[in-house]
Order: structure tokens, then C-alpha cells, then sequence
């Protein structure tokens, strides 16, 4: 039986993967995204997709994005409100990059209240910041210089690590040992959503 039959059997789920740079998020929510029958959302792979496109919101994050920095919250807001407004993606996603800060996580629950939803669970994927930057430096994409992937663990580190906090307070969160196996993270993250691989 395929893996969406039991997320059927589980409901759509609302999911956060939150981690550094480099830990898997992307392929993770991939993976994920098949077994839960929701849509995978990468503000990334969105604003990657802008840039390429040369629209005016690609022109306006290109050279943040270059730098490892943040585009700022008020625009990662329209751009994740219009996506989490499409039909697709009301009844369950799994978000891949956003939130990256308190503002954001506070826009992303507004958001929720509005379309009647609440978060299932924060997944967090840990990897060592060595080994990111080992990672982050095969892969060598125009922005995995090693300057600019530090820029980006920084970023990490100061912005988007309080949100471990702030959703260990709402009970949201959970982690995983991102630094084993594709596929041994993909079980663990499944097993604690309470989808068996
Ligand atoms: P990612 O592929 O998730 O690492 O995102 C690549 C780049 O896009 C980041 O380094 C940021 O410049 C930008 N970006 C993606 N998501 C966000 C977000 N939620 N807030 C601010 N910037 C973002």
C-alpha cells in the first residue's frame, strides 16, 4: 500500500522542518512530503525559482541570497501567505526554510488562525556545523562558498535557533540526528509524526 494511504489514515499534517543550512531539510521534506500526502514548500526553492525567473521579487532577494543573508520578514510573509493560501496546500504542508525568525514564526501562526489550521509538529534535523560546511562545500552551488556558508550558519545561529525555543514552548518540538543516512533520518522524522516508513 503506498505511504498515502496512511496519511490519510493520519490526517494532513501541518509540519515544520526546521535545521541549519546544509543539514537535509530540503531532501528530508522531499521525502516526507511523498509519505504524508502534503505538498513540500521551500521558501528557498521558491525564491531560487524567482531569481531565475528574473521577476521583480528575484531581482529584489538575489544579492541577500548571494550574501548568506535573510530577506527581510515583511516579504518572506506574501510570499509564504500566497503559497499556504492555494488550495494544495490548506489542508496540510510540510514548510522547508520558513520560519527562519520569531517574526516569521508569528506571521506563519497568524496565517494558521486565519485559515482555521494549527501546526502539527516542528521537526528539527541537527548536524554538527563541521560537518555543514564539509557538505555545503561538495555540493558547490554559487552560494556554498565557504564564506558566504558560514555567512549562513551566523544567520542560523542568531535568527532562526530562538525559534528552538519558542516551539519547544508551544510543545511542538521534536528532533532528529540529521548527521546519519538519508534514509535513517527519513524513518526517524516519519516515527515521530507516527508514520511508520
Ligand atoms: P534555503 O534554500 O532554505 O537555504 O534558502 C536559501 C536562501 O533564501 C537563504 O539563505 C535566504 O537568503 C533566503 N531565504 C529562504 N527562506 C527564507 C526565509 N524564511 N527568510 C528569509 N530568507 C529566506
Amino acid at each position: 500500500m503506498g505511504d498515502a494511504v496512511d496519511a490519510g489514515r493520519f490526517g494532513r499534517m501541518k509540519v515544520v522542518l526546521l535545521g541549519p543550512p546544509g543539514a537535509g531539510k530540503g531532501t528530508q521534506g522531499e521525502l516526507l512530503s511523498r509519505s504524508l500526502g502534503v505538498p513540500a514548500i521551500s521558501t528557498g526553492e521558491m525564491l531560487r525559482g524567482a531569481v531565475a525567473a528574473g521577476s521583480e521579487l528575484g531581482r529584489k532577494v538575489s544579492g541577500i541570497m548571494a550574501l548568506g543573508n535573510l530577506v527581510d520578514d515583511d516579504t518572506m510573509a506574501e510570499v509564504v501567505e500566497e503559497r499556504l493560501r492555494q488550495e494544495e496546500a490548506r489542508q496540510g504542508f510540510l514548510l522547508d526554510g520558513y520560519p527562519r525568525t520569531l517574526p516569521q514564526a508569528e506571521t506563519l501562526a497568524g496565517i494558521l488562525a486565519r485559515t482555521g489550521g494549527e501546526l502539527d509538529s516542528v521537526l528539527l534535523v541537527e548536524v554538527p556545523e563541521e560537518e555543514l560546511v564539509r557538505r555545503a562545500l561538495l555540493r558547490k552551488r554559487a552560494d556554498d562558498q565557504e564564506e558566504v556558508v558560514r555567512a549562513r550558519l551566523r544567520v542560523y545561529r542568531e535568527q532562526t535557533m530562538p525559534l528552538i525555543g519558542y516551539y519547544t514552548g508551544l510543545g511542538l518540538l521534536c528532533q532528529v540526528d540529521g548527521n546519519r543516512p538519508i534514509e535513517e533520518v527519513t524513518a526517524s522524522l516519519l516515527a515521530l509524526v507516527g508514520v511508520e516508513a
